[in-house]
């Protein structure tokens, strides 16, 4: 993901922002100028705060004539929470905010998300568990993308992070992944070529979905991070279609931070932007994806030195091996003819 700047002085502006540290301006993010605006510009230029700025739920902006009262993303989110209340809107925010960061990732680079660009339109619920009713299972179906809201209480968070051995488990992590199957249906479900590639390298999907993840939670497979043999995390193991969307999460996790990362410290901050806007398409279109991964493994490395020296645990603890390696390539080739086709 690119860093963006203030447009009124040229501040780092981060997706969280909603004033500028320096100029004090209130900003919004206009997705059109892919820009952070001071709101009195954006007014000149025709555009108005989200209606969910009003709950402090999102900074992005919106066409003054739109008939719709949110911004694009927002529309996106078809069930939310009463809000209003301190331990549900918290982990919604949280949840809004990963989703905009995942938008704005897809379309770094050049892949249909927003309404009008899919087959499916890409929908999300972030529904909370209620007394007398169903547990609200985190999940993908016909392109409504399903979180529980206890997954943005960081607290409750842990606690499942530990339970299922999931040490990577965040809310970006799911939405990367849920968004995994949701394009699994768009690209791969849809076309025989691809269907029967996906199948020599991840196994066949036809295998029954929900006997296998009953199985993968009643009898976890070893699995060994210093030793993946093809599947880069534990969940990986439950079945084809986990393993892609495991695979697409970390595809994604690795453009985007190699976007927001691999630019030089010397360059001014208005050239940084301009190129970080194109790196994430270029990263996809001219690299390679073994020149894409090995240079990633390099930054991944400095951060694991930072955090060792903090005290902490490894922040990227994973070995690409072979096997994950070329179900990395096929993701990166899928995506390649994807965002060309655009
Ligand atoms: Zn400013
Ligand atoms: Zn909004
Ligand atoms: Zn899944």
């Amino acid at each position: 993901m690119q860093s963006f700047h203030c447009l009124g002085c040229g501040q780092a502006a981060y997706l969280r922002n909603d004033w500028c540290a320096r100029c004090q301006a209130p900003l919004g993010f206009s997705p059109e100028h892919w820009a952070f605006m001071p709101l009195e510009a954006a007014q000149a230029e025709g555009l108005r705060p989200c209606a969910h700025r009003a709950t402090g739920l999102c900074n992005w902006l919106v066409s003054a004539d739109d008939t719709h009262e949110h911004c694009i993303s927002c529309r996106m989110t078809e069930c939310l929470p009463a809000l209003g209340r301190t331990e549900v809107d918290r982990p919604v925010y949280r949840l809004e905010l990963a989703k905009r960061r995942l938008l704005l990732s897809l379309r770094e680079l050049g892949l249909p998300a927003l309404p009008g660009e899919t087959r499916q339109p890409l929908r999300f619920a972030f529904l909370e568990d209620l007394p007398d009713q169903p547990a609200v299972i985190t999940g993908h179906a016909q392109g409504l993308i399903t979180v529980n809201i206890k997954e943005g209480d960081p607290r409750q968070r842990l606690d499942e992070q530990l339970a299922m051995g999931e040490p990577q488990r965040t809310l970006l992590g799911h939405l990367r992944h849920e968004s995994g199957h949701f394009y699994w249906d768009e690209w791969i479900g849809a076309d025989a070529g691809w269907q029967t590639r996906f199948r020599e390298l991840f196994g066949d999907e036809q295998l029954d979905y929900a006997q296998a993840l009953a199985e993968h939670h009643a009898h976890p497979r070893p699995w060994d991070p210093l030793r993946p043999e093809g599947a880069i995390s534990r969940y990986a193991l439950a079945h084809p279609w986990e393993d892609w969307a495991e695979t697409w999460a970390h595809y994604l996790l690795m453009v985007d931070a190699l976007s927001e990362t691999a630019l030089g410290e010397d360059q001014d901050e208005a050239l940084r932007t301009t190129q970080a806007s194109k790196l994430a398409g270029h990263l996809v279109r001219d690299t390679e994806l073994n020149d894409l991964v090995n240079t990633w493994l390099q930054r991944a490395r400095d951060g694991n030195a930072l955090n060792r020296a903090l005290g902490l645990p490894d922040a990227y603890p994973f070995v690409i091996d072979e096997g994950v390696r070329a179900k990395l390539g096929f993701v990166h080739e899928l995506v390649r003819e994807q965002a060309c086709a655009r």
